[in-house]
């Protein structure tokens, strides 16, 4: 046998086109989509979001964007490169969720067509006010943008009449999916942004709405360019994956290791960086080292004693935090025990006086805590 044919994923099967569009309708049913068109990018979700930038910057209106990390930054540059006159808000701690204060300050230092920003940061471990902003969003009638690749399955996000207009998402995060296939939902009035002249007149493989014309406003009966079966199939099983465990199951789960992690941080003895528990994110959690430790060394000291990752914070923040992830697979009890117990033993083999032990009791305490209370919910 050659080298090719020992190669499994050479033989996958070509997607096909059926099942393409229920994958968009059933992300439509994740984010509780009801009036939202589902439009699969074939690409990762950093893709799909430059391209609802650069369509809704070529709009060429005005857009207040929200920035809280690398991500909301580049999307402000997308916007303006692309057309957009774009005011930038950042939280006055960099790191830190965006207050709504903040937001309202922004907003009514000038006139603003639309509002982009980031749901959930997984980079920092936060989570935006995205009630707060989409009631502001509304009561001044913008276009409401949200990058959620960093919430959708660990935050409650739900796409009623009432939520953002356009809002991209990954798989590869919450939902346990591929890297290589993202998503943007988009309602009539973010429809309506894309589509404003002056608009380009060549096609663009990344352009949301050639996408809906190549796909969901033809006759569906062949896929638009060549995706890489590899991604839809992975999409695929993660989906099912989602619907065994159910949409909610996925959040509540992620919602309660980001809580464990928060208390198990705290009782070892440092600080969370954000803490607002509802400012908190159900991805990654923040913690704050003591001053006196060095960061690299106490990460180098998880990996080697312990075998756990841990990470450092995003540039230009505060050089103490680290992040310790419960994502995906890893929200869990036994994860969540193991990242906390570590970065505990990892502290005290750099000479931190932190109490492993409370760190991880109150780790236990959560989930017990948690599954008495199902127990007696049944
Ligand atoms: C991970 C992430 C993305 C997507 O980045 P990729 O490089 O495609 O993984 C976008 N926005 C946020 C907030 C993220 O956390």
């Amino acid at each position: 046998m050659s080298r090719l044919d020992a190669w499994p994923f050479a033989a996958l099967p070509a997607f096909p086109a059926e099942r393409y569009s229920a994958l968009g309708e059933r992300i439509g049913r994740i984010l509780g989509a009801e009036e939202h068109d589902v439009v699969l990018v074939p690409g990762e979700a950093i893709v799909a979001l430059e391209a609802a930038a650069r369509e809704a910057g070529a709009s060429r209106r005005r857009f207040l964007n929200v920035a809280t990390s690398v991500y909301g930054r580049l999307f402000g540059d997308w916007l303006a490169d692309a057309g957009g006159e774009v005011t930038t808000v950042s939280p006055a701690v960099a790191g830190q969720p965006i207050a709504i204060d903040e937001v309202r300050a922004a907003l009514s230092g000038g006139s603003f067509d639309a509002i982009s920003f980031v749901h959930g940061e997984a980079a920092t471990g936060i989570v935006n006010p995205i009630d707060d902003i989409l009631a502001e969003a509304r009561g001044l009638g913008l276009v409401a943008i949200v990058d959620a690749v960093a919430s959708v399955g660990a935050e409650p996000l739900v796409l009623g009449e009432d939520g953002p207009d356009i809002v991209v998402v990954g798989p590869q995060k919450g939902l346990r999916g591929p890297a290589g296939v993202s998503a943007v939902a988009i309602n009539t009035r973010g429809w309506a942004l894309l589509a404003r002249p002056p608009r380009r007149a060549t096609l663009s493989s990344l352009s949301l709405l050639d996408i809906r014309r190549d796909w969901l406003d033809s006759d569906r009966a062949v896929i638009p360019g060549t995706p890489a079966p590899h991604e839809l199939w992975a999409l695929d099983a993660a989906l099912d994956a989602i619907g065994h465990e159910g949409i909610d199951g996925v959040v509540a789960r992620h919602r309660l290791a980001a809580r464990a992690a928060r208390s198990g941080a705290r009782a070892l003895g440092i600080a969370t960086w954000t803490g607002d528990d509802e400012r908190s994110s159900g991805l990654t959690t923040g913690v704050l080292l003591p001053q006196d430790v060095d960061r690299t060394r106490v990460i180098a000291l998880a990996q080697a004693l312990f075998g756990v990752t841990l990470a450092v914070g995003p540039e230009g923040v505060d050089p103490r935090l680290v992040r310790i992830r419960h994502t995906a697979a890893e929200a869990g009890f036994e994860p969540v025990l193991a990242v906390v117990a570590a970065l505990g033993g990892a502290l005290v083999a750099a000479g931190a006086d932190v109490d492993v032990a409370a760190g991880a009791a109150a780790v236990v305490s959560v989930y017990a805590e948690a599954r008495h209370d199902d127990a007696h919910d049944d």
